[in-house]
Formats: structure tokens, C-alpha cells, sequence
């Protein structure tokens, strides 16, 4: 998957409330839909702080979620970002894209947006450290049955992707 292929499964959800607050309110700001932007990282990055902000100093409901839909979606476009430093532009791991279903609730979708975010980041971050485990542990995949994991490219036998799929990042990164 290429970094445009990732940036165009994120959504800006916002619920219907919200919608209709912002029209009884005359004050739409919080409901801008971001949609498909690539931009630097550090851009993306500021704006999310920007949006935070913005959220934590808002006076209504309608208002806190219509920021919420903005902040998950700035969220996800951080870590897929983050993640193409790691992989390259070109080379995003594969990850299954979320189900947008109009029923889902407002909560749901942007949980998906995020979660889809954070799982292309952590896919990012695993193959990475698949590289320093090759250099300490001696592969044993079953060559014979050669069925490699797209998570680590070593079977599901092998130590590296055993010690692979148990390896957490730290929070920070
Ligand atoms: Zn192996």
C-alpha cells in the first residue's frame, strides 16, 4: 500500500447532532471534513495540537464531537505518516481498511479511524524491528512449509516472528 492509497481511507466523521448544532448555532468550524490531505508530518502535527487546543476550550457538545471527528482523523493521518518515515511512501504495510457503515455510531467511526491509524503505525514499527531481531535470533522457519506471515515475513513456528508478534513500541514513539 502507498502512503496516498492509506490517507484515502481516512474519514472525518461527525455525527448528525453535531451537524444540525452547528446550523442552530451559526458557528460551523468545528464540522470542516478533512478528507485525503498529504501533508508534512510536522504540518499534521500541529494541527492536531491545534485542534486539541481548540477542542478542550469549546462551551458545547455538538461542538466537542464535531472537533473529535477532526482530531481522530488528524490522529490516523500522524501515525500513517510516522509510518511512511519508517517504510517509505511506497511500502505501507497492509492493513485491512475500515468498514464505514452509515449505521455505526458516531463513537464507532471514529474509533475506526483511529484504531486504523494506530494498527498501520504498529505494523510499521514491528517489520522495523523484525531487521534487529534477524540480526540476534537465528531464523527456523519451516522451509519445507514455507507459508510466511505477511505481519513479519517468517512463519508462525519461527522464534523472530513469535518474539515479533510479542514486541511492544513504547508509547512515545
Ligand atoms: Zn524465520
Amino acid at each position: 500500500m502507498n502512503l496516498q492509497e492509506a490517507i484515502n481511507n481516512l474519514r472525518a466523521p461527525q455525527g448528525v447532532t453535531t451537524m444540525i448544532g452547528a446550523l442552530l448555532s451559526g458557528d460551523s468550524k468545528p464540522v470542516h471534513h478533512s478528507k485525503g490531505e498529504k501533508v508534512p508530518l510536522k504540518i499534521a502535527e500541529a494541527k492536531l495540537a491545534d485542534l486539541i487546543e481548540k477542542q478542550n476550550n469549546c462551551g458545547s457538545d455538538w461542538a466537542w464531537w464535531g472537533y473529535n471527528g477532526e482530531i481522530v482523523y488528524w490522529k490516523a493521518l500522524v501515525c500513517i505518516l510516522k509510518a511512511a518515515k519508517i517504510t517509505g511512501n511506497d511500502n505501507l504495510p497492509d492493513i485491512d481498511t475500515p468498514k464505514y457503515n452509515a449505521n455505526s455510531a458516531v463513537m464507532d467511526l471514529q474509533g475506526q479511524v483511529e484504531g486504523y491509524g494506530k494498527r498501520i503505525l504498529l505494523a510499521a514499527q514491528r517489520k522495523e524491528h523484525v531487521k534487529e531481531l534477524e540480526k540476534v535470533l537465528q531464523c527456523n522457519c519451516d522451509l519445507d512449509r514455507w507459508e510466511p506471515k505477511r505481519s513479519t515475513g517468517h512463519s508462525h513456528v519461527c522464534r523472530i516472528h513469535k518474539r515479533a508478534m510479542e514486541w511492544k513500541p513504547n508509547e512515545d514513539t
